[in-house]
């Protein structure tokens, strides 16, 4: 499926857009979590990077990119339209943020805490979401050698590099493939680290698209110093 390129608008507003022949794209953005990891009092989401609440990034790149944009925030932060009350996890939140657009024929999935994607980035995500394919993923080769090990530490095995990815977002579906895998059980949205894989269980193909590095995931104090200096120097 080749989509007609969307023409960023100046300043990146959140205007809807004309649907194409295949329907609306619709973004979701989760930002339901907590962020203890990076011993914040607020939610990740709203950690102030560069000046800004982390959210605003993303959806300054998505609102160029999707007619619309849904956003899964924690229960009390819910302020408005487009804003959905988060889960207990990230698959949960998800799965409420899908739910409130049922018109969308595209979903274009990516978290709060990675503030660092590009709008090229995400395109290439939507262009390559071919027919017969049900999901298409931005992810990065590996670059250090992966073990695997037992509680003790003690390695079972060495997995073959040329062959692994380290998943990131934004991760973009044909939209009734996310909903029918988002209809798992409790405990497996809960084991989901990401939507692919919920999309790969129920049998749908999924492709990798190359990203750098870069689009890393905000988690600890140092990746918010790293994801700064970025910021600035694209500045
Ligand atoms: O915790 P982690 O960094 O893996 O979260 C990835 C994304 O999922 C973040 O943007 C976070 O805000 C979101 N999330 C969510 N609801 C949860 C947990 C995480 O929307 N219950």
């Amino acid at each position: 499926m080749s989509r007609p390129e969307r023409v960023p608008k100046p300043g990146g507003t959140s205007e809807s857009r004309p649907e194409t022949k295949d329907g609306p794209v619709v973004g979701i953005v989760p930002a339901g979590g907590s962020g203890e990891r990076l011993g914040a009092r607020r939610p990740k989401a709203f950690v102030v990077l560069a000046g800004r609440p982390m959210l605003d990034w993303s959806l300054d790149v998505l609102a160029k990119a999707c007619d619309r944009v849904v956003v899964a925030v924690p229960e009390g932060d819910v302020d408005g339209p487009d804003r959905v009350a988060g889960g207990l996890s990230r698959s949960e939140s998800v799965r409420n943020a899908v739910a409130a657009a049922p018109e969308a024929s595209v979903f274009v999935v990516h978290d709060a805490a990675r503030p660092l994607v590009t709008l090229e980035l995400v395109q290439r995500c939507v262009d390559a979401l071919g027919d017969g394919l049900q999901g298409a993923i931005a992810a990065a080769p590996v670059t250090d050698t992966i073990k695997q090990a037992e509680p003790s530490g003690r390695v079972v095995g060495t997995l073959h590099r040329g062959s692994l990815w380290a998943a990131q977002t934004p991760q973009v579906f044909q939209a009734d493939s996310l909903r029918r895998a988002l209809k798992a059980d409790a405990g497996t949205l809960a084991a989901a680290s990401d939507d692919a894989s919920l999309v790969e269980a129920a049998g749908g193909g999924v492709e990798v698209v190359e990203s750098r590095v870069e689009n890393f995931k905000v988690t600890t104090p140092l990746d918010l110093r790293m994801a700064e200096a970025v910021l600035a120097e694209r500045c």
